[in-house]
């Protein structure tokens, strides 16, 4: 066992008591976790001012110099301590508003302390507020001159007096120790070009740098050696999987892809579409299993894709299936599919969690015997009883980011396992990209069908609301429809169904029936309903369709050119992409009217004018992630990949892109990590896959 593996009670400083609050309140067991609690800021105490050079605009600064002349200021309520503070140089006052009991005990007038905080000019002359006052540093020690650590600690913690100062003396402990050793994990051509501090520098100067460049060098190598572990399991586990599985073969392009291609597409496939198919098609005839990412904005046509990888399943004697993230976008999947195949003699089927028992039986038999071709479905579809005769391709159109685990239940469904497509719904920023979907090959639809116009974003507050009904008239009168989505959020969930009530009287008012059709869709409805409901909008007999964003996904109806989003500073950018990909199917000019509030917060002004700058779902993730940081974007939370210590997905887009790079070309040139050059980092590696608590790779 290491010296860091030694459990915290040992450490000089930590009794018992210590060491279950060490682990009680932060999960600190062992040399190695206290070492690995970094500091979230540090404070310069490396230099010591004099009082006669200080400035208004200084920022929290170290004088030293003697406290005399402690006195009581103030009446009752607003009480409050002052002392003198000299050091020789000129005066100035320290005051305290709470606990001058225990300062006046703890403190000695005329010894010479540290004092620490940030000075404020008042009638004058200079006061501190709340100092932070030491003991100077004995002879020799460096204890408070320096670049002070402040640790996290809990309230708990605190109020048994153990706060940021006994972990900084804590780490400082283990750090001065002779057995403190941290072994190199990372070979040395790497360190090289990128310019590393080694792996003992850095985790001592996370915690004590002498300056604030050695303190971003030793961040540096620290987010650069987290990514890169995780890069390279990603990338290692992806040429494991190559070398492991031989794909099914899909050799031929036949029949129905071409009849389908020949005579049945309704369009020019986008020169983006071609090569993607080209680029699948690669990986599907290589005797390799895929595993591709394809990525695309809404409304870039990946659905066509979709299919048409299908039928060169099809056509060589396999089943295909897709799985969708909501029973509508399954059922909207099933319906555009079957509308694409005509009369093609493909057997196409929906299983969902509302299928009938007696039709569910004869799917599942229908699956098993070979009959049905392409299975189209929500979950329902990963459950035990579906087994397929021979599935060759799967597809997870997905809403929501599943982790490398999950996808792979996919593929435990034949002896080979099938080809894998992923699709995102909305374009996710490439470092996500690289971080959750780094296992996959990815190939991108950048461009959308010719005959889209770009959709006209605005945005419009409660004051012109009667010119956007108006506006709505207008549309509809050219025989368009209009969409009006009301936000539905768990926390606040029964105000916003009042809303979403309220709104449609409103609008049910303002566009009486005897002239309008209005039709209602939400999430708690009974799914015959909300079919019923569906269908009258996309048949056209309803000229307005209000909804939550149940119809975020998928629903495709080309005729409708206005989406109107109320409340639409209460929504996530990619959520507000996604609604307005509702509109702008077909070629008449469409509009998204974002209706808001007067006051928005900083983040909803930006979102709001990211959305009426552009229709670049790429740009608009890059944004996103941005202002929500990795953890906050949509379902990527279960992935646990996000769980970064000090790497940070949105700010380190550059070290991520390296440590991708380094472990891809480590890979290329040795990709078993034998080599003696990599022998560490094998060692290291193999520990890391065991331990970490990022365990979604099997
Ligand atoms: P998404 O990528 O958002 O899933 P879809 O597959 O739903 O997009 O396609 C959006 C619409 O564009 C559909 O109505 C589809 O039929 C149409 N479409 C797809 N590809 C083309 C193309 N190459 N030319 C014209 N229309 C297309
Ligand atoms: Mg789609």
């Amino acid at each position: 066992m290491s010296f860091l593996q030694t459990a915290i009670v040992y450490l000089k400083g930590v009794g018992t008591n210590r060491a279950e609050m060490l682990q009680k309140e932060l999960g600190i067991f062992t040399l190695s976790d206290l070492l690995f609690h970094f500091p979230y800021r540090h404070v310069d105490r490396s230099q010591v001012y004099k009082i006669s050079d200080i400035t208004p605009d200084m920022p929290y600064i170290q004088l030293r110099g003697r406290i005399t002349q402690f006195r009581t200021m103030g009446q009752k309520r607003a009480q409050r301590l002052v002392a003198n503070f000299s050091d020789g140089t000129s005066n100035l006052e320290l005051v305290w508003f709470q606990g001058a009991k225990w300062i006046q005990e703890s403190i000695k007038e005329g010894k010479e302390y540290m004092v620490f905080g940030k000075p404020t000019l008042f009638n004058g002359s200079y006061n501190m507020a709340h100092p932070t006052v030491d003991e100077p540093d004995a002879d020799g020690q460096k204890k408070y001159l320096r670049i002070m650590p402040f640790y996290t600690v809990t309230e708990r913690m605190r109020a048994r007096g153990v706060d940021s100062k006994v972990l900084m003396k804590l780490t400082n402990t283990l750090i001065t120790d002779t057995r403190f050793d941290i072994p190199e994990n990372l070979p040395l051509d790497i360190i090289q070009t990128y310019k590393l501090v080694s792996r003992k520098e850095a985790l001592t100067q996370i915690h004590f740098p002498e300056s604030a460049e050695q303190l971003a060098r030793a961040e540096q190598r620290l987010k650069f050696e987290e990514l890169f572990f995780i890069q390279l399991r990603l990338l290692k586990y992806k040429l494991k999987r190559k070398e492991l599985y031989n794909g099914i073969k899909l050799e031929n392009i036949g029949e129905l892809f071409n009849t389908f291609y020949n005579t049945q597409l309704p369009f020019e496939l986008t020169n983006a579409q071609k090569r993607v198919i080209k680029e699948i098609r690669g990986d599907v005839k290589s005797g390799k299993q895929m595993n591709r990412l394809l990525q695309g904005d809404v409304g870039s046509g990946k659905t066509v894709v979709a299919l048409m990888c299908m039928l060169m399943a099809i056509d060589n004697g396999y089943q295909a299936s897709i799985m969708a993230p909501t029973e509508i976008l399954a059922q909207q999947h099933y319906q555009t599919i079957t509308t694409l195949l005509g009369d093609m003699p493909v057997n196409v089927r929906l299983l969902t969690g509302s299928t009938k028992k007696k039709e569910r039986a004869e799917i599942l038999a229908g699956i098993l015997d070979g009959s049905i071709h392409i299975l189209i479905g929500t979950h329902a579809l990963i459950e035990e009883s579906v087994k397929f005769n021979n599935l060759g391709l799967t597809i997870i159109d997905e809403q929501h980011r599943f982790g490398v685990e999950q996808r792979a239940k996919f593929w435990k469904k034949n002896i080979y396992p099938p080809h894998n497509l992923v699709m995102t719904a909305t374009p996710i920023p490439r470092t996500l990209a690289m971080t959750l979907y780094g296992d996959l090959d990815t190939s991108i639809i950048d461009e959308l069908p010719a005959n889209r116009k770009s959709i006209q974003t605005v945005h419009r507050t409660e004051a012109n609301r009667l010119r956007v009904y108006g506006f709505m008239k207008e549309e509809i009168a050219k025989g368009r429809q209009v969409y009006v989505v009301y936000p539905l959020i768990e926390e606040s969930e029964k105000m916003d169904f009042n809303n979403l009530q309220q709104g449609f009287e409103e609008i049910s008012r303002i566009f009486p029936d005897n002239e309008y059709q209005v039709c209602m869709v939400h999430g708690k409805m009974k799914p015959v309903d909300k079919e019923a409901e569906m269908q009258r909008f996309v048949r056209g007999e309803a000229q307005i369709m209000v909804a939550t964003t149940v119809i975020e996904v998928g629903v495709n109806v080309p005729n409708a050119s206005v989406m109107i989003i109320e409340s639409a500073e209460r929504f996530g950018l990619s959520q507000l992409h996604q609604l307005r990909g509702r509109v702008g199917r077909g070629a008449e000019q469409s509009y998204c009217i974002l209706l808001t509030g007067y006051k928005l917060s900083s983040d909803g002004k930006l979102r709001i004018r990211t959305m009426c700058d552009t229709n670049n779902g790429f740009e608009i993730s890059e944004v996103d992630l941005k202002l929500r940081g990795p953890g906050e974007l949509e379902g990527t939370a279960q992935s646990g990949v996000l769980d970064l210590r000090i790497a940070d997905i949105a700010k380190d887009q550059l070290i991520l892109q390296q440590a991708r790079s380094a472990a891809q070309l480590l890979l290329d040139k040795d990709p078993n990590m034998t080599s003696s050059a990599n022998q560490t980092l094998l060692n290291f590696f193999t520990e890391y896959t065991k331990h970490s608590k990022w365990g979604r790779i099997a």
